[in-house]
């Protein structure tokens, strides 16, 4: 399938919302613009994606997604150039990392080239919703699920994928404070705790809104054996800096998330020449460079946030501050830098934008 031929079909809205839309109040999520993208599967094989206006969507109620749990996303942004064009923050690694999820859970993939371009054609149709105010950016969420109309456990032989997206502005309006978590669990070696599975996210709520009430915005979870070893913040992936060094827990472990905010921010820290280490991360050692004074940052790395400075570590019985937000040069300068490359204010040298 070549991609200049592939023009989806189109449904347009007759009455769209967008006049009646508050950009002074906007929930993160809570709106969505007036067009999605819907495709489904069925005898092996993907039927013709189209573009339909937003709407509510039937289900049966045996539909297999809701008993048993076959049901992944994926999230990233379209951003307002300077120069008024609308660009999607790299979209190919999204389709790559859906199609992992997909494997994972028994779901069929598709075509990397397909995912793209339809999420294009969908922005490019709803291009007013992408707005210049400093910090807003369209959310973009694609996601499938398992429809066949069945109580019993196998995967499902029908899906739907669908696209939707909803203007945001600041996920976190301030740094957060985390909790070191030491005895719930969000990934367990060999479970699916890389996919951006569904289920994943309902059975973090629990631990998390644990943590809120001693209050912590957010957890920062541990590995399931020992919880000995960092792996991630809530939904973000998660970064120190020790001295002049940036240190991440590794990615070749199935419990963490492979995020494309982490990879992007190591990529610009390693062109500067800063010093990155991705290997295991213990909390005893973040704990003591926390007691020491070495511990100049940590931050959660997320498309919603893209850089969230955590204020606050909380381990055991102890709190640890951390330095102020002015005072955190490396990760200041990735953020500005970031976010100057999606709005298209600098050269995009890494090819990270794709124009719609
Ligand atoms: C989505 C997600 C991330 C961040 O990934 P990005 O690609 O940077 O948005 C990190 N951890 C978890 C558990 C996630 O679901």
């Amino acid at each position: 399938m070549s991609i200049d031929q592939h023009a989806f079909p189109v449904t347009k809205t007759s009455d769209s919302k967008i006049k009646y839309f508050d950009w002074d109040h906007l929930d993160f999520g809570k709106n969505f613009s007036d067009h999605m993208f819907l495709m489904e599967y069925s005898d092996g094989v993907w039927g013709q994606g189209e573009i339909v206006p937003f709407a509510n969507l039937t289900m049966h109620p045996a539909m297999s997604a809701i008993h048993y749990g076959q049901s992944i996303f994926e999230g990233l942004k379209a951003n307002r150039t300077a120069d008024g064009r609308v660009s999607i923050f790299r979209p190919d690694m999204n389709a790559k990392r859906f199609n992992e999820s997909a494997e994972r859970m028994c779901m069929p993939s598709i075509p990397e080239e397909l995912f793209v371009e339809a999420i294009r054609q969908l922005v490019s149709l709803d291009d007013e919703w992408v707005t210049s105010r400093e910090g807003h950016s369209l959310y973009i969420r694609p996601f499938m699920y398992a429809t066949d109309e069945l109580v019993g456990i196998r995967p499902s032989r029908t899906y739907k994928f669908l696209i939707i997206t909803t203007p945001v502005g600041q996920y976190y309006s301030e740094p957060v404070n985390v909790k070191i978590e030491k005895s719930y669990t969000r990934a367990a070696s060999g479970g699916v705790g890389r996919a951006k599975a569904a289920g994943n996210y309902a059975a973090s709520m629990y631990p998390a809104l644990q943590a809120q009430k001693e209050g912590y915005h957010q957890l920062v979870w541990t590995d399931a054996a020992e919880h000995k070893y960092i792996e991630e913040s809530g939904t973000m992936n998660i970064v120190f800096q020790i001295g002049d060094k940036l240190i991440t827990p590794d990615e070749n472990h199935d419990t963490i998330l492979r995020g494309i905010t982490k990879r992007s921010v190591l990529q610009v820290a390693e062109m500067w020449g800063v010093e990155v280490e991705e290997r295991m991360v213990t909390i005893k050692e973040i704990v003591e460079a926390a007691r020491n004074g070495s511990l100049k940052d940590a931050f959660g790395a997320g498309t919603a946030a893209t850089i969230a400075p955590i204020a606050m570590i909380g381990y055991e019985d102890e709190k640890f501050m951390l330095p102020p937000v002015e005072e955190r040069m490396l990760s200041n300068k990735i953020k500005k830098y970031l976010g100057d490359l999606k709005t298209g204010r600098i050269e995009d040298a890494f090819g990270w934008n794709l124009i719609v």
